[in-house]
This record gives C-alpha cells, sequence and structure tokens, in this order.
C-alpha cells in the first residue's frame, strides 16, 4: 500500500531532469509589478518554476491573507512573458480547481494543511480527474511522519502520480537558531518508507533568516534531496510576508552557483570497505550492549535479595558524569553521549522492573 511504485517523475519540457529541480519566487504574490518585477529577474537568472503563494494561512486573523483569485492572472502573465512555469499552494476544494483552471503548473499543500487530514482529503477530492497536475506535499507543522505519508497517500489515492514531498522543517516552541528545526532524520525515514517520491527542500522556511539558506540548501543537496524551493523578492525588505528570509534573485544566482551537486547514488570501492567496517563496528555494539543487559539483570536478582530499591540516584549521577566527560575527550557529542546513557539507563531500569514484577 505504501510502495507507490507506479509514480512518474516531476519533470517539465526544457528543464534538465538531472538536475536538482528549483523553485523560487516571492513567499506571496502581492501586486501585479511585485510578481512580474520578480518572475523577470529570475527568468533572467536561469530559474524556470516560479512560485508565489495566492492564499497564505496566516497565524492569527488581521494579518495579509494572499490577494487571491487576481494574483492567478499575474501568474498566467508570468507564463506568458517569461517562460516559466508557475507554482502555488491550495488548502481548499476552490483553491485547487481555481488554480487547476488558471493553469498553474504545479500545486504544493503547504505545512499547516498538511496537518489536517480533512483538509488534505478535500484537496485530494478536488485533485480527482486531474491526475497531470504534479503536487508536492510539505511536511505538517508538527514532526510526524506518520501524518506526512497520510497526506501523500490520499493525494496518490486521488490518482495523482506526479508526487513529491518538500521537507520544510518542523515547528518547536520557543526561540531556536532554525524558524523550523530541519530533523534530518524525518525525510531520511520517509525516503526509507517511500523511496520512490522525490523530496524538495524548502530552506527558506527551515531557516526563517537570509544567512541560513545557502548554509541549508548545501546541507541539504548533501543529504541527497532532488530539488530546492527558496523564496526570492524583487525588494524582500518590504514584503508583506517572511521577509526576513527572502533573497533577491540576484542573491539567489549567486547561492545556486556556488551550491556543490553530489553524485546521488556513489558507490566505490571504498565506500564498500567503509560500510563494512560500520557493520562490524555494530555488531561489535549490539554484542557490548547485550551484554551490559545481562549483568544488569545479575544486579537486578541482587537488589531484589537484598530488598533494595531499582533506581539508586547516586549510581546514575556518577554514571552519566563520567560517561560524559570522557565522551568529550575522545571526541563525542556530549548530548548524543547522554542521550545514548539515558536510553541504556532507561532499558535496564525495564529490565529490574521486570524482575521485581516476576514474582
Ligand atoms: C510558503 O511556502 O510560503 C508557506 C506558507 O510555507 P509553509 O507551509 O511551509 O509554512
Ligand atoms: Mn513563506
Amino acid at each position: 500500500m505504501e510502495q507507490f511504485n507506479d509514480l512518474q517523475p516531476i519533470t517539465f519540457p526544457g528543464i534538465d531532469p538531472n538536475k536538482p529541480l528549483i523553485i523560487a519566487g516571492p513567499c506571496s504574490a502581492e501586486s501585479e509589478e511585485q510578481v512580474l518585477n520578480t518572475a523577470r529577474q529570475l527568468a533572467h537568472h536561469g530559474v524556470k518554476i516560479f512560485r508565489a503563494g495566492i492564499w497564505k494561512p496566516r497565524t492569527k486573523p488581521g494579518g495579509f491573507e494572499g490577494v487571491g483569485l487576481k494574483g492567478l492572472l499575474w501568474m498566467h502573465q508570468v507564463k506568458k512573458e517569461t517562460g516559466m512555469y508557475t507554482a502555488t499552494e491550495v488548502a481548499t476544494h476552490d483553491h485547487v480547481k481555481a488554480a487547476i483552471e488558471a493553469g498553474i503548473d504545479l500545486l504544493w499543500i503547504g505545512a499547516r494543511t498538511a496537518a489536517n487530514p480533512f483538509a488534505m482529503q478535500e484537496i485530494a477530492d478536488a485533485l480527482r480527474g486531474h491526475e497531470d497536475v504534479p503536487v508536492l506535499v510539505k511536511n505538517p507543522v508538527n514532526p510526524d511522519l506518520e501524518l506526512w505519508i497520510g497526506g501523500i497517500q490520499r493525494i496518490y489515492n486521488a490518482g495523482i502520480r506526479k508526487l513529491g514531498a518538500i521537507h520544510r522543517g518542523f515547528s518547536a516552541y520557543g526561540k531556536h537558531l532554525f524558524r523550523n528545526e530541519p530533523q534530518w532524520h524525518i525525510p531520511v525515514e520517509l525516503h526509507r518508507r517511500l523511496p520512490d517520491i522525490p523530496i524538495i527542500c524548502d530552506p527558506s522556511h527551515m531557516g526563517g533568516q537570509r544567512e541560513l539558506i545557502s548554509p541549508i540548501a548545501q546541507q541539504s543537496l548533501d543529504m541527497g534531496v532532488d530539488g530546492l524551493m527558496i523564496e526570492c523578492h524583487c525588494e524582500p525588505d518590504s514584503a508583506w510576508s517572511d521577509k526576513n528570509q527572502q533573497l533577491t534573485p540576484e542573491q539567489l544566482s549567486v547561492i545556486l552557483n556556488a551550491l556543490v551537486v553530489r553524485e546521488h547514488h556513489v558507490s566505490t570501492e571504498n565506500l564498500a570497505s567503509l560500510r563494512q567496517q560500520i557493520d562490524r563496528c555494530d555488531n561489535e555494539l549490539l554484542e557490548i550492549l547485550a551484554k551490559r543487559m545481562r549483568i544488569s539483570r545479575e544486579i537486578g536478582t541482587y537488589k531484589k535479595e537484598h530488598n533494595m530499591q531499582i533506581v539508586q540516584a547516586n549510581r546514575y549521577d556518577e554514571i552519566m558524569e563520567r560517561r560524559i566527560a570522557q565522551a568529550e575527550k575522545i571526541g563525542l557529542n556530549p548530548e548524543f553521549m547522554k542521550e545514548v546513557m539515558q536510553a541504556i539507563h532507561e532499558e535496564s531500569v525495564h529490565l529490574q522492573i521486570s524482575l521485581f514484577e516476576n514474582k
């Protein structure tokens, strides 16, 4: 069910399918002049797919909620004048119908919408009968892989075969370096579960600030993503939404030219030998862990026989402190070591609890 093996590639005449797919344009369409001015500059720098939000999901009421239908006419103008393909966000049945009717070439579903199964189903139903439209599903705002996959499945079940995902990071409470944490393990797992679904990275919403766009874009290419969606505006500082993260078309061009695209399937002898070494390390790790758990069980039996409590707080603090300091000395990330030791300790406690529960 999950294996979508009859997907079709998201390709467009005139766009090299062997290069990362680049989608760029403003967060929001604001005026005809802003849309066309940005599009002309992007076209001049070789961008072939133009994005702009026509309907904007804003956190609070009263903000700029998009220009609506008239923006579709401006997108049509972009196509006519520059030859670029156009892309916009859809969140309701009416958006889908209007965008398709206006000749929008690619639709994406935003992170807030992707978190809502009712909305995803409504969009899927509206897409039925329009199987040729390529659709990209952003990750839901919350780090829930199943919800992301479920949303993709709904669109697939409606007959869409040019289907992809956009990784735009996940929100968290409070202030952080990233506006939305990349949490790379989630798209990596998405790729493992749905290997035929292309993944586009959106460094703009991940970084939330201009300076982070280039490093995130490079990191995502290093991770093997299939394309990038980046927000660009002819005058970023006066943008009506997401102004801190928008680049000028010129800045985008500099960044794109500096990006290093890695080979997708590196399979050298060297890599094979390194993988063998990793496999050996993993085997050793497993054996050591099994040994540690056996000893932990013996300790549990001892505690039970001597009527002692399972968790001895001093001993726990001592183990954590010692191991974290040791980790730092040998170049391991202490935060990582802390998580590993906590997980191991938790499992030991579980084992000992089950001993206490037996009889
Ligand atoms: C956008 O692409 O402008 C947007 C609203 O993004 P997201 O859904 O990722 O927040
Ligand atoms: Mn935006």
